[in-house]
This record gives C-alpha cells, structure tokens and sequence, in this order.
C-alpha cells in the first residue's frame, strides 16, 4: 500500500467515496481520523451521509445495497476495507446502532449475550461491567428488551457493543428520541467508558451533545467534510453555531450547508485539508 501511516491513528478513514446502487453518491473523497483514546464527533443535517460513514467503517453497506468506490479504511494498521462486518467487529470495531436495535423480545441478559460474538469462552466479566455501568440492566436482566423504556434500550444497545469489547466504538445518533435528562444520563455514561479505554467515534445531529463529549469534530455537508478541527474551537465557530448549535438557520433545502456555500470554507476547512495532507498535527483526534 502506498498509504503512509501513522501510529497515533487508531482509525483512518483516507478518501472514501460511497454509492447506493448507480444512482446516488453519498460519500465523495471523505478523510476522517480518530486516535488511540480520542472521542471524535461527526456533525451532520439530514441526508449529509453520517450513517453512511459509519456504515463504511462498520462494513455493513452491502446490506443496504451500497458500496465504496474509493478510498480506504485502516485500523490499527491493518487495511480492513475488504474485511467483512464481523471481522471487523472481531478487530475491535464495534457499532451501536442507531434506533437501538436491540432484539425486542429476547430478554435484557440475553440481548447482552448475543453482543459477545462468539467469544464463547469467556467468563462472566463482561457481564459484570455492564450491569456496574448501567445498574439499571442489571435490575431488569430478566425482563423482556421490548418493555423497557427508550433510555434503558439506549443502554441495552451501548451495553451490547460493550459486551464485544470495543476498541473503537461508533455511536449513530445515541441521543435520538431521547429526553434531555436521559442524554445526560448517556453522556456521563460514554465518558465513563471512554475514561475506562474505549476510543469513541459519535454520528449526532444533536450538535451540543456530540461537541460536549468530542475531543475533535468534522462536519459533514452533502456527502464531503465540510469542516473539521477540535470540538472546542468547533463550538466557538459561527458557522456551527449557526447551522447546528440552534442559532439562526442559514441552509440550503436539503438542510445542509454546502462546501462551498457562503464565505467559504474557512479557516477550519483549511485546517481539515492540510491535516489529510501529511502526518497528524498535534491538536488532530
Ligand atoms: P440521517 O441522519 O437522516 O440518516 P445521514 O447524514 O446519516 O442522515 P445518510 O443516511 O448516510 O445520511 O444518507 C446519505 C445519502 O445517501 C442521502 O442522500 C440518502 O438519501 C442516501 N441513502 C442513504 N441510505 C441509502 C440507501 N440504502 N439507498 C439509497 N440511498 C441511500
């Protein structure tokens, strides 16, 4: 491979284009980075092609009848574009998918079990960990998934990619549908995990949420990184305080703003290019 890589990058999405059947492209030459530790949050308005990136990561596109048509995905220095989903999911990629798709009618401990993808001999350890992060599972380990509330599934499916032992996790949309008080509740929990070793990589509409817990942000635009830099200067920026962060709306129908829309891609923008150019900077995930 001529990619030239890089040690502190734990995932290293290099150039990746995507297209559901001939007609749609929903990813065209996307770079994304995340280190060894680091929590990175990808922002994005409907359509933008966020859970399609992690789809990519998590090779699961196929399913959906789309398929890269560019570029690699690296983790861990290995290349694994080619791998299939589970291997994947074996080398320590592991996603929480959104809508919590949990098995409605398997019980809570059950649903946790499936999540541990054959790795049969293993003692009770894992379970143990879950039920000390989310209490509240441990409590209804017997009752069926489908009867808990929307924040207990939330839990359950989070618990479930726990129980593949992650060494990178992608979170689509853990706020979705949720009330206030649960994403705080999930907040804290995330950062537990993350303190506990596990580097996080979060797809969000909910902008305030994702910079809350990002050490680094991009902003995905109609299928192209249309910003990127550390989530703190990201929260600052007037652009996202504008379009994501709740202040005044500046978007174009498809709800997204455009690369090239407005003043341009600014500082950010640039920053985002000249890191995908050469070896990480030290402010990168
Ligand atoms: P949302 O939060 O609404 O899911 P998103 O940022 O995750 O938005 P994607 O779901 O990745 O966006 O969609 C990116 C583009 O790809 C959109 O134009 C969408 O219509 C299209 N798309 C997504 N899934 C499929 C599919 N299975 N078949 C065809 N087109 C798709």
């Amino acid at each position: 491979m001529t990619e030239v890589r890089s040690g502190d990058r734990l995932l290293s999405v290099r150039h990746v284009a995507v297209r559901y059947g001939d007609a749609v492209t929903a990813l065209r030459d996307v770079s994304v980075d995340v280190r060894p530790g680091g929590i990175v949050a990808v922002l994005g308005s409907n359509g933008a092609g966020k859970s399609t990136l992690l789809r990519a990561i998590s090779g699961v596109l196929a399913r959906q009848a789309g398929r890269m048509t560019g570029g690699e995905i690296w983790f861990d220095d290995a290349r694994v574009d080619g791998l299939g989903a589970e291997r994947r999911v074996k080398s320590g990629i592991v996603q929480v998918p959104e809508g919590r798709r949990i098995f409605q009618r398997l019980t809570v401990e059950e649903n946790l079990r499936v999540g541990r993808y054959g790795r049969k001999g293993k003692r009770d350890g894992d379970l143990d960990r879950v039920y000390g992060l989310f209490p509240v599972l441990g409590e209804r380990r017997g009752r069926t998934a489908g009867l808990l509330s929307g924040g207990e599934q939330q839990m359950l499916a989070i618990g479930r990619a726990l129980m593949a032992e992650p060494r990178l996790l992608l979170l689509d949309e853990p706020s979705l549908g949720l009330a206030p008080k649960i994403i705080d509740r999930i907040v804290d929990l995330l950062r537990e995990i993350h303190r506990q070793g596990t580097a996080m990589l979060i797809v969000e509409q909910n902008a305030a949420v994702a910079l809350e817990l990002a050490d680094y942000a991009y902003v995905l635009a109609v299928g192209e990184v249309a910003m990127a830099g550390p989530a703190a200067r990201l929260r600052g920026d007037d652009r996202v305080r504008r379009l994501y962060l709740g202040g005044e709306a500046e978007q174009d129908p498809g709800g997204a703003p455009r690369p090239e829309a407005g003043a341009g891609p600014g500082e950010v923008y640039a920053e985002h290019t000249a890191s995908n150019a050469g070896p990480m900077r030290g402010d990168a995930p």
